[in-house]
């Protein structure tokens, strides 16, 4: 049908009310911009409402009931007198939330961006309709993220996917969680130390392939040690509901799960472009659906920028951030030259031990550089002298060229997740081997182990 309303006019509009696109939007309003944010869902997107915040509160819940087993080796013989309260912490999660989205609608209101609630479509280069009323901008962002890819195969509707994970309201006392990439070794994680009976299913015989070989070794070794049932080499050919309502899950290997209750599928994410109307705008995707941009976001269409998950590289909460602000001062505060260095981004697996890494890989080094020096370091963390419970701690350094870059920062055990964002500051510096030496150890931390390998 066709809108019925005349145009209204903003200097930005923004499609997704998500983590890039509230930035950008505020930062704009903050040059004097008019802005409309156009958000279909929950304010805060999938950071907020479905992934990076709920997860590492469940991470945490989870770190804790790993915790609870070395207590007693340093003598504190805690024993608890009732199960993990999933319900409890879900409603208080689920309350945390809430309270984030009324602060995320406060903050629109006092930058003074106009939010409109519904899906956007584009319907011509400059113009977007929502239900009835349309809009048209002279600069619109895409940032509209992604959802969670779902297979097709047979029996794959009883899953659930990393959104469903969110709204479980008890513990699963069996679960099958299919996927390699980080969210699955995140919920598998989370499931398995919480007393879920955790089976995982990879395509390949390890996790996070896209990662350095010592992290890709060591969290596989990390995820088998923790008791997952980590079934390698394979593919979910069908899953089947029985009538107590428990699923079977079959792989194409023959494995056969009995008596799952959860099925969580966590095989990538497809981005929000299929229902955009793009075609109308003249923005062009690529084969996986993924808006196609240059270094400065800008897309096919001179006036539409897309930043976030929707352009299919680094999908993370701070690049999208980053990415949109910075888009804004290029375009509303002259800042001509401005764009995200996608280079050095430090990033983090919540894994059990967490995953540290910035910078390229060991491969990566070797093939772009002459001259490569690797540094390595495993050790038993001091927490771990008096626990029966043992995670190594597995640190690299790459280092480039004569005077030793640090060009590949890489590490997994406890605390490497805290202990990442400062080195990655003296990467992004192009700190080199000697400058991480010549800082004097903080001790006794796993961190000084960065500063003192040879
Ligand atoms: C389980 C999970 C855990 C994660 N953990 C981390 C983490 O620990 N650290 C980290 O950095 N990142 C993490 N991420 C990734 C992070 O959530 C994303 O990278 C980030 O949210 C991307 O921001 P965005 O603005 O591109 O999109 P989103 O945050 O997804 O926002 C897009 C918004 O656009 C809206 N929208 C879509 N289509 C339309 C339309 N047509 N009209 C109007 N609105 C529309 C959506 O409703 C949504 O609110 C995690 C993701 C998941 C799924």
């Amino acid at each position: 049908m066709a809108p019925i309303n005349a145009a209204k006019h903003f200097q930005y509009l923004v499609i997704g009310g998500g983590s890039g696109g509230i930035a950008s939007a505020r930062r704009a309003a903050e040059f004097g911009v008019s802005v409309g944010l156009v958000e279909k869902q929950a304010l805060g997107g999938t950071c907020v409402n479905v992934g990076c915040v709920p997860k590492k509160l469940m991470f945490q819940a989870a770190s804790h009931a790993e915790e609870l087993h070395d207590m007693k080796d340093y003598g504190l013989n805690v024993n608890l007198t009732e199960p993990f309260n999933w319900k409890d912490v879900k409603e208080r999660r689920d309350a945390y939330i809430k309270r984030l989205n009324g602060i995320y609608l406060n903050n629109l209101k006092n930058s003074k961006v106009e939010l409109i609630t519904g899906e956007a479509k584009f319907v011509d280069k400059d113009k977007v309709v929502v239900g009835d009323d349309t809009y048209s901008a002279d600069h619109i962002l895409i940032a509209v993220g992604g959802y969670p890819t779902w297979p097709s195969i047979p029996g794959a509707e009883h899953g659930i996917s990393s959104d469903g994970f969110f709204e479980l309201e008890s513990l699963p006392s069996k679960s099958v969680v299919v996927g390699a990439g980080y969210i699955a070794v995140e919920m598998a994680g989370i499931l398995k130390s919480l007393g879920s009976d955790v089976t995982q299913i990879i395509r390949k015989d390890k996790v996070l392939r896209t990662f350095d070989s010592l992290v890709v070794d060591a969290v596989t070794l990390e995820i088998e040690n923790m008791g997952i049932n980590l079934v390698k080499n394979t593919e979910v050919a069908n899953v089947e509901k029985k009538q107590d309502g428990k699923l079977k899950v079959i792989t194409k290997s023959g494995v056969v799960t009995d008596d799952v209750d959860c099925l969580l599928w966590a095989i990538g994410r497809t981005s929000n472009t299929a229902n955009l109307g793009l075609d109308k705008a003249g923005i062009e995707v690529d084969k996986r659906g993924d808006i196609v941009v240059d270094d400065f976001q800008n897309t096919s269409n001179p006036r539409v920028y897309a930043v976030g998950d929707v352009i299919g590289k680094w999908q993370l909460t701070p690049v999208a951030i980053a990415a949109g602000r910075k888009l804004a001062h290029r375009l509303f505060n002259n800042e001509t030259g401005l764009k995200l260095d996608y280079d050095n981004i430090p990033t983090v697996v919540f894994s059990h031990p967490p995953i540290g890494t910035c910078g390229i890989t060991e491969a990566e080094a070797r093939a772009k550089y002459e001259k490569v020096k690797v540094y390595q370091s495993s050790f038993t963390p001091l927490y771990h002298a008096l626990t029966q419970r043992k995670q190594m701690t597995k640190m690299k350094l790459i280092c480039a060229g004569d005077n030793e870059v640090v060009v590949g920062l890489h590490m997994i055990g406890r605390g490497c997740d805290e202990m990442l964002q400062g080195f990655g500051v003296a990467t992004r510096m192009g700190a080199t081997k000697k400058d991480f030496d010549n800082v004097v150890a903080i001790h006794p931390t796993s961190a000084e182990e960065l500063v003192t390998m040879r």
